[in-house]
């Protein structure tokens, strides 16, 4: 007889696992699978984003950026330290560190919501029977009432540049190097580009990032894009727009990449490149014939709002499903199907999803752009705030950028709000939690704000919209 589950998940990411133990929580009994291999052949649940995403590039960002402010900033502090230095390998011991306990982390989480971790494949069949391949090879078929696909993405490899895993690499492979390249390329200036751009940047490497778009950050506030580009460019990143690749060659150690812009043929030479143009959904080996499970065009698997697949009891959630690729995404999808599986109320709220860069200074926004609510036709007022009148921002050296709130002329809600600045990954919050009740900027503008905070800047950035901002000219 085969093993029987309420709920199997097939991924054990931020949408799979999260699944697992909201439907655990809910006193189902559940099994995870995840298939995950490191470099060094060791299993890990966690997905792309624990062990090789979110967790590991957060954990360099922080270490270059200290790095950073120790050389340039300290001094003017009045801290003088001499000579500063960096040390790679521990840097990445560092890192290696925190992915481990990271995912080791979510062994224990399933073994508190009674969750089955399997390691191995997962393959749906028909009927909802789950095809296990356990590490050691050996086969077995699970049943199960409902299953959850949660597996993720993958990186896209351009044909004009094929990783080869040396000189030629994806985001996974950028964020390993033992060394820091003199020459590094980038092709993509989205959001791994700036990321892992200014880790190495921030340790020495002269950085080309290669954009076939003419658009900087075209998903973002274009006030906030370019106010970002002004910031990349004066740390050195070198961002070219318009440049599409149409090459790239491995010959004695470097890679020449060829690509053509405004001015015609180019080429570029660095010592190593990084492939960063987007990720695409990862199903191959999920599904057997006959599921009855449908991709779209573009290979996601199709779900409706409530990630329900064309299967009735078969659900998708995270990377593999339609929407914005982020951690955060999946693990609300995972927790919303565990919870309509249990027969509980659940929904997200696709409106208030955040976005954040976390380069320096961090890029973080939620809902529309002013560029989407100008095109949407209706009326709108914009209030913004430079982080140069902060009171916080200048005592922490900081007072780059602004907060900036978009809201609606008629009944003054809240449409967007993009921030640039010191923490904005974490000031977006407040904005997020606004959204969800959908507040108004008087709503924002009658909650109290500690004094001297960065949350300020969003308080003041509210009041502007009606030009009432206390600490900056109203225009
Ligand atoms: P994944 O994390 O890809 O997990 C899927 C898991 O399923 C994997 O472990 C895979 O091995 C397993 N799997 C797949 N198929 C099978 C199968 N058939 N059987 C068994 N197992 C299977 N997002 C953010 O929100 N914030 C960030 O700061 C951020 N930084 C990032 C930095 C980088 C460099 C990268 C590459 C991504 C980053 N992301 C970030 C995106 C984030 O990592 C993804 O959105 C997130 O990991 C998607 O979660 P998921 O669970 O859908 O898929
Ligand atoms: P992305 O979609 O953010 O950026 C890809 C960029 O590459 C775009 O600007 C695109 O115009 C450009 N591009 C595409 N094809 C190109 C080509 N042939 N030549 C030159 N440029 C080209 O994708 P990404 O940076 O690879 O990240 C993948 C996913 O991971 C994203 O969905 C992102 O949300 C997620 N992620 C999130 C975070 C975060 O939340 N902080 C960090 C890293 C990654």
């Amino acid at each position: 007889m085969s093993e029987s589950y309420d709920v199997i998940v097939i991924g054990g990411g931020p949408a799979g696992y999260p699944a697992a133990i909201r439907a655990g929580q809910h006193g189902l009994k559940v099994a995870c699978i995840d298939e995950w291999k490191n470099y060094d052949g060791t299993h890990a649940f966690g997905g792309t984003c624990l062990n090789a995403g979110c967790i590991p590039s957060k954990a360099l960002l922080e270490s270059t950026e200290l790095y950073h402010r120790a050389k340039e900033e300290f001094a003017i502090h009045g801290i003088k330290l001499g000579s500063v230095a960096f040390d790679v390998a521990a840097m990445q011991k560092r890192k290696a560190g925190i992915v481990k306990s990271s995912t080791q982390g979510i062994l224990a989480l399933f073994k508190a919501a009674k969750v089955t971790p399997l390691a191995g494949h997962g393959k749906l069949l028909p009927d909802r029977r789950v095809e296990f391949t356990a590490l050691d090879g050996k086969v077995q078929v699970l049943e199960a009432k409902h299953v959850v696909l949660a597996s993720g993405s993958q990186p896209i490899e351009l044909k004009s540049a094929p990783f080869d895993g040396k000189q030629i690499v994806d985001s996974w492979g950028a964020l390993e190097f033992a060394e820091v390249p003199k020459r590094l390329g980038v092709i993509g200036a989205g959001v791994i580009g700036l990321e892992l751009g200014s880790v190495w940047r921030r340790l020495g490497a002269e950085v080309v990032v290669l954009e076939a778009m003419d658009t900087f950050l075209a998903i973002a506030d274009q006030q906030l894009a370019k106010e970002a580009q002004k910031h990349f460019r004066k740390q050195g990143l070198d961002i070219k727009l318009g440049a599409r690749v149409s090459g790239a060659k491995v010959e004695n150690g470097a890679v020449t990449v060829s690509y053509t812009d405004a001015k015609g043929q180019q080429s570029l030479v660095v010592d190593r490149l990084v492939v960063a143009v987007g990720r695409r959904p990862h199903t191959a080996g999920l599904l057997a014939e006959g599921t009855g499970v449908e991709l779209d065009e573009r290979g996601f698997v199709k779900v409706d709002d409530e990630c329900r697949t064309a299967v009735p009891n078969v659900w998708a959630v995270g990377d593999c499903v339609r929407g914005p690729m982020l951690a955060h995404k999946g693990k609300e999808e995972g927790v919303m199907v565990a919870d309509l599986v249990a027969g509980h109320h659940s929904e997200v709220n696709y409106r208030t999803i955040p976005s954040v860069i976390y380069t320096a200074p961090e890029i973080a926004w939620v809902g529309q752009t002013e560029e989407q609510v100008k095109a949407s036709g209706r009326p709108y007022k914009v209030g913004s705030f430079p982080f140069m009148a902060s009171g916080r921002a200048r005592a922490m050296e900081a007072g780059q950028g602004f907060a900036k709130v978009v809201a609606a002329q008629d009944d003054d809600e809240i449409l967007g709000v993009h921030i640039i600045g010191p923490m904005a990954g974490e000031l977006i919050a407040e904005a997020v939690l606004a959204m969800e009740y959908s507040a108004s900027t008087e709503d924002l503008q009658r909650t109290i704000h500690a004094h001297p905070t960065l949350s300020e800047a969003l308080h003041e950035a509210a009041l502007a919209a009606d030009k009432i901002a206390i600490d900056f000219p109203n225009k």
